[in-house]
Order: C-alpha cells, then sequence, then structure tokens
C-alpha cells in the first residue's frame, strides 16, 4: 500500500484545480490524514463546523481523486481534532451554502440561456454596487436541468468575490417554507423576518414549491416588498411563467412579473457542445472530438442529462478501463438512460389516479357522469395540468375531447378543494407520490 501521506498530497494536487484557493486554503489544508485501510480512510479535521463543510461540499471531490489515484472506492470518515476548541476558535468568517462549481466560469453561454444570463449579471453588478437595478426583481424559468440554479448562485458567488460584505443567501422556496414553519413552531418569527429582512440578495429557487401553502405566501410577500423597498436584489425560479403558476396568491404574481422575466430554454447543438467540453475538462478527463459529438446528437434536452452521462463515460473509463470510443459511449449512455428518472406520462397518471380510487381499468376515460368517476377524473386533469404542465385542450382530448372549460373548471376546483382541506391535499400529494414512484 501507497504511503498515506503520499496519497493524501496527489488527493490535495488534485482537488485544488477545482477550488478556489481560499476555499483550498479554508478547507482542505487543514485536513490532517490519520489511517488509511484498503476500505477507509481516516481524516482529521480542526472543528465540528469544519467537518460539515467537508462533508457536504467537498466529499465527493475527496472521493474521486481518491478513486483516480488509487482505483479504490474508500470509505470516508471524519474526524475531529479537539471538540472543546471549536467555540474558542471559531473564525468571523461567513459560511455560504453556494455550491461551489456553480460560478459563471463554470457556465457555458448559449442562445438558450444568453439573456437570463446577462440578467442575473446585471443584478449582481447592481447588489455589489448598490445602485438601483431594472431589472429586479428577476424571475427565471424553465424546464429542469437547464441551469436555473447553476445560474442563480453563479449570480451569489460572483457578489460575494467582489464584496464578501454582501449578505448573499440562497434558499429553495421549501427550505424558506420550512424555516417559516419551525420560526412559528418554536416562537423563533422574529428571528426569522430579521434573517431574511437583512440579506442584499435573496434566491428563491424553484417557487412552485410554495403553491397551496397561503402562509409562506404572505411571508414572503413581507419579506419580498421589505427587500425590494430598500432596494435589496430579489432573484427568483421556476419551472413556468409567474402567470402559470397554480396555487399562488396574484398579488405575488404581480410582483414576480413586476421587474423582469426570462426563459431558459433547452440548449441548441453548439451549446450542447460546449457544455460536454467544460464538463469533461472539470472532471479531468480528455473525450475525442467525435465522441462529443456523438453524445450531443443523442443528449438534446437536458444540460443535467449531458452532465449526468459525462460521469457515467468517466466512470466506464477509470473503473473499467475502458478506452474513450464511440464504442464504450454507446454502452455508457444506455447504461445512463436505465438510471435516469421514469418518464411520466397521461396514461401513468389515469392508472394511478383508478388505482387509488380502485376503480376499473379505463373508468375515467368513460363518459360517465357518476361522482364516484368525475371527482377523481378531474383530479386526474388536475395532475396533468400542474404535474406534466399539459395544455387545457390536450387534457381534454385525452378525456375523449371534453372542452377546455370543462377542464379548467376541474383544474380551479381541486385547486380550492386543495387550499381549503387539509386532507385533500394530503390525497392529492400521496396520488403524485404514486405517480412518481
Ligand atoms: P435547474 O436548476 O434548471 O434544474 P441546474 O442549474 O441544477 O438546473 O443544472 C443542472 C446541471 O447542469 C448542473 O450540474 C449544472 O452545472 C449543469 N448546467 C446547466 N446549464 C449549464 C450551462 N449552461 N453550462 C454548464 N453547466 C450547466
Ligand atoms: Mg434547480
Amino acid at each position: 500500500m501507497e504511503d498515506i501521506v503520499k496519497v493524501w498530497s496527489k488527493v490535495k494536487d488534485i482537488i485544488k484545480t477545482d477550488l478556489l484557493e481560499v476555499s483550498f486554503k479554508t478547507w482542505i489544508d487543514p485536513i490532517i490524514p490519520i489511517s488509511m485501510t484498503p476500505q477507509e480512510l481516516v481524516l482529521q479535521v480542526p472543528y465540528e463546523y469544519s467537518k460539515t463543510i467537508v462533508e457536504e461540499r467537498y466529499m465527493e471531490l475527496i472521493k474521486n481523486a481518491l478513486l483516480y489515484i488509487t482505483n479504490n472506492d474508500y470509505e470516508i470518515e471524519i474526524r475531529i481534532q479537539d471538540k472543546e476548541n471549536e467555540r474558542l476558535n471559531m473564525p468571523a468568517m461567513k459560511i455560504n451554502n453556494l455550491n461551489h462549481l456553480y460560478t459563471y466560469d463554470n457556465f457555458v453561454k448559449g442562445d438558450s440561456n444568453i439573456l437570463a444570463h446577462s440578467a442575473t449579471r446585471a443584478v449582481a453588478k447592481s447588489c455589489i454596487e448598490g445602485t438601483y437595478c431594472e431589472y429586479n426583481p428577476l424571475f427565471i424559468f424553465g424546464n429542469p436541468g437547464l441551469g436555473k440554479t447553476h445560474l442563480m448562485q453563479a449570480a451569489g458567488h460572483y457578489v460575494l468575490e467582489n464584496n464578501p460584505e454582501k449578505n448573499v443567501l440562497y434558499v429553495t422556496s421549501e427550505q424558506f417554507t420550512n424555516e417559516l414553519i419551525n420560526s412559528i413552531k418554536d416562537n423563533k418569527n422574529q428571528e426569522f423576518r430579521d434573517k431574511y429582512r437583512s440579506v442584499d440578495l435573496l434566491m428563491i429557487d424553484d417557487i412552485q414549491f410554495i403553491s397551496n401553502m397561503p402562509s409562506s405566501q404572505k411571508e414572503f410577500h413581507h419579506t419580498f416588498n421589505d427587500l425590494y423597498q430598500n432596494n435589496k436584489m430579489i432573484i427568483i425560479s421556476g419551472d413556468r411563467p409567474p402567470k402559470e403558476l397554480h396555487g399562488i396568491e396574484e398579488r405575488l404574481i404581480t410582483r414576480f412579473e413586476s421587474g423582469n422575466m426570462h426563459k431558459i430554454a433547452s440548449p441548441d447543438y453548439e451549446t450542447r457542445i460546449a457544455i460536454l467540453y467544460k464538463k469533461a475538462e472539470q472532471l479531468n478527463i480528455e473525450i475525442p472530438d467525435d465522441v462529443i459529438r456523438y453524445i450531443a446528437e443523442r443528449i438534446t434536452t437536458n444540460n443535467r442529462e449531458l452532465e449526468g452521462a459525462m460521469k457515467m463515460i468517466v466512470s466506464y473509463h477509470r473503473l473499467m478501463k475502458r478506452e474513450i470510443n464511440i464504442e464504450t459511449v454507446t454502452e455508457a449512455l444506455a447504461d445512463f438512460e436505465k438510471t435516469t428518472e421514469k418518464k411520466i406520462t397521461p396514461e401513468l397518471v389515469i392508472k394511478n389516479v383508478e388505482k387509488y380510487f380502485n376503480l376499473g381499468d379505463n373508468s375515467l376515460s368513460s363518459n360517465s357522469k357518476a361522482k364516484k368517476i368525475s371527482q377523481p377524473r378531474q383530479i386526474a386533469m388536475y395532475i396533468m395540468n400542474t404535474v406534466l404542465d399539459m395544455k387545457l385542450k390536450d387534457i381534454g382530448d385525452i378525456f375523449g375531447g371534453k372542452d377546455h372549460t370543462t377542464v379548467i373548471h376541474a383544474v380551479r376546483k381541486v385547486e380550492q378543494e386543495i387550499n381549503s382541506d387539509e386532507d385533500k391535499k394530503n390525497m392529492i400529494d400521496e396520488i403524485i407520490k404514486n405517480i412518481k414512484n
């Protein structure tokens, strides 16, 4: 077995290239390797919070580097040097929760995202300079995996790099809601408000999850107004444009629409190629041009999948020692497709709703007006509209050419029921969960 000190120094050399110098010095340099068996590497860090940060942000990098050097998939244990030390030595530094890879440098610009890109950049600049910004608040939307989270966090990094004093906060709308609920439970509502109202740049990701949560929406509305009036910057992301969001108060929608809105679309061929080269560079691997083109022709709609495919190919190469060529990549992609999320279809929705209500096959597609059938049918319509994002007309067609007003009536009715009836909401959440599983 190689000397543990040597291995660790090689690991450091590799991950150094992936990190900002300051991150490397703060989190990686102080790590001391303690022991190594063929299965496990034990590392020591100075404080409790270093353990948390290393585990949350750098574990994957460390493991990948180890895999690369030793060809071995190590378990890693992290120990704290001296628990007593912790409070005394806590440095006065801000710990942000941004993914260190989601920077502008790592973001590939193309027709599909250039406007959203420049808008986030303008918001970040105004935040740094404390000037008025016509793009504020900024709302970016688009399908999953197209770079919304990456782009908004890039704005956060950019602000902090240029002015570390600024208070930058990134949360998903789910985190916002959970924090709000906890603050109410623990009687810490004032703390919650102070926290959110003291930020210079607030990023709220995936706003659609705040649907049908009236108290979160109310709180967010207040936060929003406070920040906006004080010329603080706000970036919001969602999976669709504001006016198509369901179960969100009208006054919030109006707020979202009051600044600038940009869609991120699926990447074109050139952008896909550029993203693949960028990911290869990040993963420290050389991929022949014909292979890059081959992947870009096959994976066309989603940047996250481009990245996933690339990782699969890297593991074929590093773990199985396979040369990277079209043949290997064909196999790797087939493997990758098996692991990607299952596709939700209207048929799947119908099947699950029928099953949930113990109805026979195809009963929802019948013309029956009996309550026992019509209510589940309305729920299926609601799910197709909100989860699958299907057009009203297409939903009507699936149910034997029903008029779009019938569909909109169904969607509104279910929406109202969810808002006023907790049990109904739970029921529909459960059906959606079944569909996704
Ligand atoms: P979303 O939030 O829209 O679902 P993410 O921002 O999480 O998408 O992006 C998914 C993955 O694809 C991330 O790993 C991200 O780094 C990568 N990605 C997306 N768009 C780009 C881009 N334009 N350039 C480089 N990487 C990208
Ligand atoms: Mg996201």
